[in-house]
Parts: structure tokens; C-alpha cells; sequence
């Protein structure tokens, strides 16, 4: 084990339960997958696979939007009921009721609330009224994220001012076109990074590649069928396989490893200490694109 980089104590687990949405954003990153239909269906499974990790584990519910999965609510209660902390990553568009029911299901234990907001389809005034609504029943973080579209761009800086105003943190996503981050101009960038770059990261798109990484032992990203991989670029890739939660092909890895990537866009092992981000650029890992 790295004495560099310490054991992560809380353990998070991205699962991507449905393709499923009720949006169909222009800069959706899952608009040419095979099918915007899909979801888990053995939520028994996932829920049994999901309690039986070692440790203590954080599960970030995300899709599609997971909101809109038949069994969501259910299967927030159930995770919760197992101990696992709860965080979910939604475009904010179910109803109140449902988001109560949510903070309500996760007190014990609350998690991470990221709100998308995609200007194609909501008013920020309206999101800023719904988000402070469901603020009163959240115990756990909140924030609000927007992905940094040409279109959006020229907006971002005062509705980063208007979410300060109403006491909510406001991140930045940078807009991904054929895996990759579009090219920005430098002016571009420069506004990007003022407003703290990919979710505060400091970064628009982090190059970590030959850094020790927990991705794989302490983080991992599963899909609706249960494919278990160590992280977005190693999902993309179809590289660093973790196999079936389902099934008995799964296996967490024990140790960090380098990371194999020359683009990481994984901002929870970034944020969690699970890769040391300060350390000097690695030198070209072999493999790494
Ligand atoms: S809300 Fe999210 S998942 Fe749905 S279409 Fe928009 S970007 Fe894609
Ligand atoms: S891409 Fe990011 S999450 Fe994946 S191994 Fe590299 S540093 Fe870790």
C-alpha cells in the first residue's frame, strides 16, 4: 500500500443505473449510445453485490437520469437501509415530492446532490427556486453544475454570481464531443478556469496518467447490467475490466496502481484523495493514449 497516498477510508462506487431520460440534450455524452432505454433490472442483485464490498462505501446513483428508473426511490431506501451513504446526479426535474422523499430516505446517512441544470430545457430562476426547496430537507452537500457549452458560455459567469447569491455552489463542466474535450479557444479557457474549471478541479481536463490511483480497489463505475470497470476512461476504453457485480467475475483490486490515461475527467477520485493531483506530471505511461 502507498504511504503516499493513504487507504480511502470511504469507498464510492458510480453506478449508471438506466440510459433512460426524460432530456435529450444536444451535448449529451450518452446521445449515441444503442439504446436510451435501458435499465437495471435486478435492483435484488445490484443491492446485495453493492452491500458486500468491503468497507465503508459511498453509491452516486447517476444514469440517464436516475430519477425516472421504476425502481429509483425503492432502491435509494434499500442502499440507505444496507448503511451505504447516497448521492445522486440528476437534472433536477422530478418532482418535489420525489426529491423530499429522497432526502428524506438518505438523513441517516446523507450524500452528494449534484443538480444538473440544462439550459435547453429549464429557466435558471426556476431551478434556483426549485433546488432552495429541496435544500430545506437535505442534510447532506448540494450543488449545482452546468456544462460549459458555446452556447451557455457567455452566461456561465453571471449564473455562477446568480447561485452565490442564493447560497449555492455552482460548478462548471466542460462540454465533451467524441470522448474528448472540445477545443476551446484561449479566451475560452481562461473563463473556463476562472470559474474553477472542470467541477473546481482547477482543470479543464486533467492529464494524470503514470500517478498511483485507487480507481479499481476504492472507486469503480458500473453500468445497468452490472459491467464493472475501474473508471470512466478504462469504461471507455474497454480496458481494466472489474467484471459482473452480478455475478462471480468480480474483483475489486487491493492496491493502487498508475493510471494507464492521458484525460481523466474522474473528478471523484480527483476530489477524494484518491490520486494524488499535486504531484509532479508523470512521464508518458506506456499504453496511455
Ligand atoms: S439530462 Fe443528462 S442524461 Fe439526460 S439528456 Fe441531458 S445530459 Fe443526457
Ligand atoms: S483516469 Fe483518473 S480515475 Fe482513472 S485511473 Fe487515471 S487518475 Fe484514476
Amino acid at each position: 500500500m502507498s504511504e503516499a497516498l493513504p487507504y480511502p477510508l470511504e469507498g464510492v462506487v458510480s453506478w449508471n443505473m438506466n440510459t433512460t431520460c426524460n432530456y435529450r440534450c444536444s451535448y449529451c455524452t450518452q446521445r449515441f449510445v444503442e439504446s436510451r432505454a435501458r435499465w437495471a433490472r435486478d435492483l435484488p442483485g445490484f443491492l446485495a453485490a453493492f452491500a458486500a464490498l468491503p468497507g465503508d462505501w459511498e453509491i452516486k446513483l447517476s444514469g440517464g437520469e436516475p430519477f425516472v428508473h421504476p425502481g429509483f426511490l425503492s432502491a435509494v431506501g434499500e442502499l440507505a437501509r444496507a448503511g451505504l451513504r447516497v448521492s445522486v446526479v440528476t437534472n433536477f426535474s422530478a418532482s418535489d415530492d420525489e426529491l423530499r422523499r429522497f432526502a428524506e430516505l438518505t438523513a441517516a446517512r446523507p450524500g452528494l446532490v449534484s443538480a444538473s441544470l440544462h439550459l435547453e430545457y429549464v429557466d435558471p430562476e426556476v431551478f434556483v427556486a426549485r433546488v432552495s426547496r429541496f435544500r430545506e430537507h437535505h442534510r447532506g452537500t448540494l450543488c449545482v453544475t452546468c456544462v460549459a457549452t458555446r452556447d451557455a458560455l457567455p452566461r456561465l459567469a453571471a449564473l455562477a454570481q446568480r447561485f452565490a447569491a442564493a447560497d449555492l455552489r455552482f460548478k462548471v463542466q466542460p462540454e465533451k464531443q467524441d470522448r474528448d474535450v472540445i477545443d476551446y479557444a484561449p479566451h475560452e479557457r481562461e473563463l473556463l478556469l476562472s470559474l474553477g474549471g472542470h467541477n473546481e478541479t482547477g482543470m479543464i481536463a486533467a492529464n494524470l496518467g503514470g500517478r498511483l490511483c485507487w480507481a479499481g480497489a476504492r472507486y469503480l463505475i458500473v453500468d445497468h447490467v452490472g459491467e464493472a470497470y475501474r473508471c470512466y476512461p478504462a469504461r471507455r476504453y474497454r480496458r481494466e475490466y472489474l467484471g459482473n457485480v452480478l455475478d462471480e467475475t468480480f474483483e475489486l483490486r487491493l492496491d493502487p496502481v498508475a493510471c494507464e490515461y492521458d484525460y481523466c475527467n474522474c473528478t471523484v477520485p480527483q476530489q477524494r484523495g484518491m490520486v494524488d493531483i499535486t504531484a509532479a506530471p508523470a512521464a508518458p505511461t506506456k499504453g496511455a493514449r
